[in-house]
C-alpha cells in the first residue's frame, strides 16, 4: 500500500525523483524531498500541494554523511516516521577514460556511490530499530552492460547494484524486514544529459537519447509497483526502458 507512507526521495528536484514524488502523492502518500536546488523543490512541493498531496522539503547534498541523518530525522520529527527511501541523486558526466576527468571521477563515485552508501547509513538504524522499511536505487543499465565512454558511470551504477544485492540478503538473514529494489532506467528524457562536459560524448548519448520519447513518469510507474506490493513481498530488480531500445 503507497497511501500513507512516509517516502523520502533524493534527487526529487527533476527527473525521475520529481516525476516520482508526483505520482506518490497522488496515491497518498507524504513525501520528503532532498536535493541541492532549493527554488526547484519548493516548487514541486507547492505543485503537490495544489493537487492535494502532501510534501516537505530540505535541502540536501547527498555527498553530505550529515546531511543524509539531518533530512531522515526531519522525515521522522514531520511525520512520525519513515517508511520508504528512494536514493535517486546521481549524475552522469561521461567521457572516454583517456581524457583524465579526474575530478568528474570523484564526483561520480561521490554522488552515485557515496551518496547512496550515506542515505543507506542514516535510515538503516531507523528501519532496523522500526522492523520495517524499504529501500529503493536508482541504479542503470549502464550498470548492467558497459560501454565506451561510460566506464565510471557504469561502476559506480555497477557498485549500486553489488550494495542493494548485500543490504537485501543481509536484512533477510537479519530478519528485519526491511524490503529493497534496484531499477535499472535505460534512456529516459530528463536533465542527466546536462551533466556531461565532453563534447564526443555529450553528442553520442544525445544521438541515443533523441531516438526515443519516454519520461521520467515511466521509472515513477516502477517505483510505485514495488512500494504497492504487500509487505512480505520483495520485488527486488526492474529495468525499465524504451520498448524499442536495444
Ligand atoms: P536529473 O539530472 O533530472 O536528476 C538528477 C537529480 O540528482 C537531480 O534532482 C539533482 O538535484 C540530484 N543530484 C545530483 N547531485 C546531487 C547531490 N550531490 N546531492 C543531492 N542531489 C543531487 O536526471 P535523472 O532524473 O535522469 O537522474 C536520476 C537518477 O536516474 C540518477 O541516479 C541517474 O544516474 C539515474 N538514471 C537515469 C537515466 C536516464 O536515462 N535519465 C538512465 C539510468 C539511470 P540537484 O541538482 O538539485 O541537487
Amino acid at each position: 500500500m503507497i497511501k500513507d507512507k512516509v517516502v523520502l526521495i533524493t534527487g526529487a528536484s527533476s527527473g525521475i525523483g520529481a516525476a516520482t514524488a508526483m505520482l506518490l502523492a497522488k496515491k497518498g502518500a507524504k513525501l520528503v524531498l532532498g536535493a541541492r536546488r532549493e527554488e526547484k523543490l519548493q516548487h514541486l512541493v507547492k505543485e503537490i500541494e495544489s493537487a492535494g498531496g502532501t510534501a516537505v522539503y530540505q535541502t540536501l547534498d547527498v555527498t553530505d554523511a550529515e546531511a543524509n541523518k539531518r533530512i531522515v530525522q526531519f522525515a521522522k520529527d514531520t511525520f512520525g516516521r519513515l517508511d520508504v527511501v528512494f536514493l535517486n541523486a546521481g549524475l552522469m558526466p561521461n567521457s572516454p577514460l583517456s581524457e583524465l576527468k579526474t575530478n568528474e571521477w570523484n564526483q561520480m563515485v561521490d554522488v552515485n556511490i557515496k551518496g547512496v552508501l550515506n542515505g543507506i547509513a542514516a535510515v538503516l538504524p531507523t528501519f532496523k530499530a522500526q522492523k520495517s522499511g524499504h529501500v529503493i536505487t536508482t541504479s542503470s543499465v549502464a550498470g548492467l552492460k558497459a560501454y565506451p565512454g561510460g566506464a565510471v558511470y557504469g561502476a559506480t551504477k555497477w557498485a549500486v547494484r553489488d550494495l542493494m544485492e548485500v543490504l537485501r540478503m543481509e536484512s533477510a538473514q537479519e530478519n528485519s524486514h526491511i524490503r529493497t529494489a534496484t531499477i535499472y532506467p535505460a534512456a529516459i528524457r530528463t536533465e542527466l544529459l546536462e551533466t556531461i562536459t565532453d563534447t564526443e560524448s555529450a553528442k553520442g548519448m544525445a544521438a541515443i537519447y533523441d531516438q526515443y520519447q519516454i519520461g521520467p513518469d515511466r521509472v515513477a510507474n516502477v517505483v510505485a509497483f514495488a512500494i504497492d506490493q504487500p509487505e512480505d513481498t520483495n520485488v527486488n530488480e526492474f529495468t525499465v526502458g524504451p520498448t524499442d531500445q536495444p
